[in-house]
């Protein structure tokens, strides 16, 4: 089968072998139809996580094509999923930090979902594995995992009422993590450096958002809005002034959710966190209960998933990786 393999930066569509259902005995085999690509996946690029020869991609839709399981998933259903589950029972899952589990780590879909085939495991049917409603598009239904993370971060957050949160970089994630907010019923502002961005998140829903030209000015008008500060700040954008950027909107006591990776060298300032009583709280990756919250978020349209992302064919899967890097587009959806 066709699969994407990692090699120096940029992919390489090759020639792998197909995983064969009778080698695992129980679980599916999926026909990927298509897979978003993340922005940890660029990260794990980069960063050299992900090693020339990796297979990545996790966010999938697909349809079952062979089976042995336990559930009642059949042969033709189309299925969107989460890669990685918990045990439920370790002292991560019992805290509810399911994605620090071990076994959470070491399970995954193989060979990784920018690949034609995928085999899914039993214990991924039953909890990470979810039938799409036919109404939904394949797009669509690929937000399943991207929501999810978002819906956790926003959860770890415990929002209170009539609180005013921001969102620092307005890309997929951004405008996500913001709808997410307003479907909790809470009133949600973001900033960027992008001008197209800022629009694009009052479409989706935002109560207003600020184009960050220069730091200090926007510091200034968020003012006018809270004078004390903000009371949640998420951040989604990965440079690193931004933690800066961070611990200056927000309020004293306020919880400050890392949703990216920045360089090892910044961080958040001890004093600041001490003096100002704030909560730094990082959040990664989603739960069984959060993808299942994820899906009916988007079964129920309480978040818009259409018009976010841009369709590439899988033979584009670089093109897509290097429109994302520049911010040509928002996300990138690899179509198999
Ligand atoms: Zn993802
Ligand atoms: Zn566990």
């Amino acid at each position: 089968m066709k699969a994407a393999v990692l090699n120096n930066n940029k992919f390489i569509i090759t020639y792998v072998p197909k995983p064969i259902l009778d080698e695992y005995g129980t679980g599916a085999i999926i026909k990927v139809t298509g897979c978003g690509l993340c922005g940890s996946d660029i990260v794990k690029m980069r960063t050299g996580k992900a090693k020339d020869g990796a297979i990545l991609g996790h966010e999938v839709v697909g349809e079952i094509v062979e089976i042995n399981s336990k559930t009642n998933f059949e042969v033709g259903d189309k299925v969107a999923l989460g890669h990685h589950v918990p045990c439920f029972n370790c002292q991560y899952c019992w805290s509810e930090h399911y994605s620090m589990c071990r076994h959470f780590k070491e399970t995954n879909i193989i060979p990784g979902g920018f690949a034609e085939y995928i085999y899914v495991s039993e214990e991924h049917l039953q909890n990470t594995v979810f039938e799409v409603n036919l109404n939904l598009s394949d797009i669509e239904a690929s937000f399943l995992e991207p929501l999810a993370c978002c819906i956790r971060a926003v959860k770890r957050a415990n929002i209170r009422d009539n609180s005013k949160s921001l969102i620092i970089g307005l890309g997929s994630i951004g405008i996500l993590m913001g709808q997410t907010i307003k479907a909790f019923g809470n009133q949600v502002y973001g900033c960027d450096l992008l001008y197209e961005r800022v629009c694009l998140s009052e479409k989706f829903g935002f109560d207003k958002s600020f184009l960050i030209k220069d730091e200090e000015a926007a510091l200034k008008e968020m003012k006018n809005l809270t004078n004390i500060g903000f009371d949640n700040i998420f951040l989604t954008a990965g440079a690193s002034r931004c933690t800066d950027f961070a611990i200056k909107a927000a309020r004293d006591g306020a919880n400050i959710v890392v949703f990216s990776s920045i360089s090892d060298e910044n961080g958040f300032s001890n004093n600041d966190i001490y003096y100002r009583e704030l909560n730094i709280m990082g959040s990664y990756s989603p739960s069984p209960m959060d993808l299942e919250d994820s899906m009916r978020f988007i079964e129920g349209g309480l978040v818009r998933v259409s018009g976010i992302s841009s369709v590439y064919p899988f033979e584009g899967i670089n093109d897509a990786l290097n429109d994302t890097i520049s911010n040509k587009i928002m996300k990138a959806y690899i179509q198999l």
